[in-house]
């Protein structure tokens, strides 16, 4: 069959594929789920590696996907994960790999998955002090993620990109101890706006630290000039004084950035999701199960990229959260 694209009715081409490997994950990070867990997804209709490698292959050499980020729940709990990664470089045109990632263990695979054909990582990390760490997260956990961050930089997963949350009353006045830190350890600070994504459906705006209220507040200490070329890229970029480094800010509720989202995203049970905020899906999981084609899997989801809407609508009146939390579509 002759490639596809995966197009939408507004003319945006999703190329850049995000995977979520498993529901699962052994943080409880308060702005995503409750401190008991979740119900996870049960074994039986969650995909198997060879399923998934199926799927992420009909993308890359159907359907025009040329980035591929594994995430989660947290993808580092998946035990196939380095066959899945080196599966995925493998394929025709040896696609860009990344991973979004809690870091937890990473201190001893990061070596192993570099190895496999993983090009870098998001590791997130929402404090540098180990209390506010555990208030938070509610893992003791913090020298894991530490030591997991060096290990990805030493295996040259790089740039090291961390990712943080600001949560008031927790760490909203970090901002600038964290820039500082991720510049003196080499890794690239990226600030994201509180979505309503949590379990709990506890989200609320007026709580939300906003990209403005980070950006002022990271002026106190450092000269930000803004950096242009931003693409479909979700952050912000800026330059940190007179650099090198750079700080990026993801505000996805008050700086939508969907009209150049090149995105799509399959989760751990094979439904495709167009939006990080969609509610229907397109279960490619039944498709596949049922003995489907290349070709009429592939049609499946160009055809389910066509429902993408033009915005996320998280500002409008109407907007009502998905019934799926972030944790089981994949950040
Ligand atoms: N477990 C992995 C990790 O920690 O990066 C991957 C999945 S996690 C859902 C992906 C990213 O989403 C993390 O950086 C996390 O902080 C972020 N996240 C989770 N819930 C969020 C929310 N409600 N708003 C904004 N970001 C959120």
């Amino acid at each position: 069959m002759g490639t596809m694209e995966l197009i939408d009715q507004h003319g945006r081409v999703a190329t850049d594929l995000r995977v979520s490997l498993t529901d699962r994950c052994n943080l409880r990070c308060q702005y995503c789920m409750p401190a008991e867990g979740l119900e996870w997804m049960p074994t039986e209709e969650t995909l198997s590696d060879d399923e998934l490698i199926r799927l992420i292959s009909i993308g890359v050499e159907h359907l025009g996907v040329t980035d591929v980020r594994f995430t989660g729940g947290e993808p580092l709990l998946r035990k196939g994960l380095p066959g899945i990664i080196a599966a995925t470089k493998a394929l025709p045109g040896s696609p860009r790999t990344a991973m979004t990632s809690n870091g937890l263990g990473l201190k001893r695979t990061a070596k192993a998955l570099a190895d496999a054909g993983l090009d870098r990582v998001n590791i997130s990390l929402d404090t540098i002090d180990p209390e506010v760490f555990e208030r938070i997260t509610r893992r003791n956990r913090w020298q894991d993620v530490a030591d997991g961050l060096a290990a990805a930089k030493e295996a040259g997963l790089g740039p090291v990109k961390v990712n943080a949350v600001l949560l008031r009353g927790h760490n909203d006045t970090e901002g600038p101890a964290l820039l500082q830190w991720c510049m003196d350890h080499d890794y690239e600070l990226r600030i994201i706006e509180q979505m309503p994504l949590d379990a709990q459906h506890g989200w609320n705006r007026e709580a939300m630290i906003t990209a403005e209220e980070t950006l002022t507040l990271l002026s106190e200490t450092f000269r930000l000039t803004p950096l242009a070329g931003r693409g479909s890229a979700p952050a912000e970029k800026f330059l940190v004084d007179d650099g090198p480094h750079t700080v990026g800010i993801i505000g996805s509720v008050t700086r939508p950035f969907c009209g150049d989202c090149n995105r799509v995203r399959l989760t751990a049970d094979g439904q495709i999701m167009n939006c990080l905020f969609a509610r229907e899906e397109s279960d490619l999981r039944a498709a596949l199960r049922g003995g489907a084609s290349d070709t009429e899997i592939s049609k499946r989801w160009a055809a389910a990229m066509m429902t993408k809407l033009p915005g996320h609508g998280i500002n409008d009146p109407s907007f009502l959260q998905s019934d799926r939390p972030m944790s089981a579509i994949g950040g």
